[in-house]
């Protein structure tokens, strides 16, 4: 595996690798891997010839007032569990690369950015956007791979691929993987390991709630009632702060009081301590 850091080096590379129209599948990451990303990289793997991976922690998504210079860089580690995954090139631009002096573009995706983490975080998704927007242009994969932990990031990504006509990827070719998880239900994050071992018991309240908050919904429950019982069980488990918890239609995001035809997911953030946590599941799926 080649780990490069300049455009003009990943050019040759990428050159390199579509002979005789060999596919490339990208996997966006910040770094800090865990069995997340590793999985989105052994889906990618078995759709395309070659998978480029990037870790780039991208200043641009995160607020004046968030982890940005706290936030896990491992690159030496994070190449070895890559290299041995198969990844054909690592991608790892620093800051100047990617932003070099005059950089004066802002890439934003309305609507299904607003909401949810977008107001939570004013103008993380823009960071979002524009960064993935350039991705997609130094590497004109053919697919690319997102989880859907993330899943606004998912919906933003999808939404700006199909306004903008990409072609490489096209927006079909954006795949969303399901999350992965640890033994107790809690998401795999790269911030998971800012939680003290009580901080890291009590986060398994988290998927708790919310499975009981989807049987609910399901159940015929009102959102309200059944969002309101899942903001109360994280407090007592210990959360410090519930962002949000809402049920929202799938495709738009948009909020709903009650499940419908459509299918609709999920989304919480919550504090512990002061790490933020986000999930989310399928409701009625
Ligand atoms: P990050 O490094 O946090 O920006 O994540 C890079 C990619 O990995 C994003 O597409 C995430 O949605 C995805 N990802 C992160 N955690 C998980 C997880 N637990 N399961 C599946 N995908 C994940």
């Amino acid at each position: 595996m080649q780990t490069v850091k300049s455009l003009h080096v990943l050019r040759t590379a990428l050159a390199q690798l579509r002979v005789e129209n060999a596919t490339i599948a990208l996997v966006p990451t910040m770094g800090a891997l865990h069995e997340g990303h590793l999985t989105l990289v052994r889906r990618a793997k078995e759709a395309a010839d070659h998978v480029v991976a990037s870790i780039f922690v991208n200043p641009r998504q995160f607020g004046p007032n968030e982890d940005l210079d706290a936030y896990p860089r491992q690159l030496a580690a994070d190449a070895a569990m890559l290299e041995a995954e198969g990844v054909a090139l690592l991608w790892a631009p620093d800051a100047a690369a990617m932003y070099p002096p005059g950089f004066a573009t802002n890439v934003s995706v309305a609507g299904v950015s607003d909401g949810l983490c977008g107001a939570a975080r004013p103008g993380h998704f823009d960071g979002v956007a524009t960064v993935v927007l350039k991705l997609f242009n130094q590497v004109a994969p053919d697919m690319a791979f997102f989880g859907e932990k993330d899943f606004q990031q998912l919906a933003v990504i999808r939404t700006m691929a199909r306004d903008c006509d990409l072609i490489a990827p096209h927006a079909d070719a954006i795949i969303g993987v399901p999350t992965v998880r640890e033994a107790d239900g809690l998401a795999m994050s790269s911030r998971n390991r800012y939680l003290s071992p009580g901080q890291r018991a009590a986060a398994a309240a988290l998927p708790q709630a919310m499975q009981a908050a989807v049987a609910a919904i399901e159940g015929g429950a009102a959102a309200a009632t059944a969002l309101a019982a899942l903001e109360a069980a994280l407090i007592a488990a210990g959360f410090a702060s519930v962002d949000y918890a809402a049920l929202a239609d799938a495709a738009s995001l948009a909020p709903l009081e009650a499940l419908g035809p459509a299918p609709a997911r999920l989304l919480v953030a919550a504090r512990i301590g002061t790490t933020r946590l986000i999930d989310n599941l399928p409701v009625g799926a």
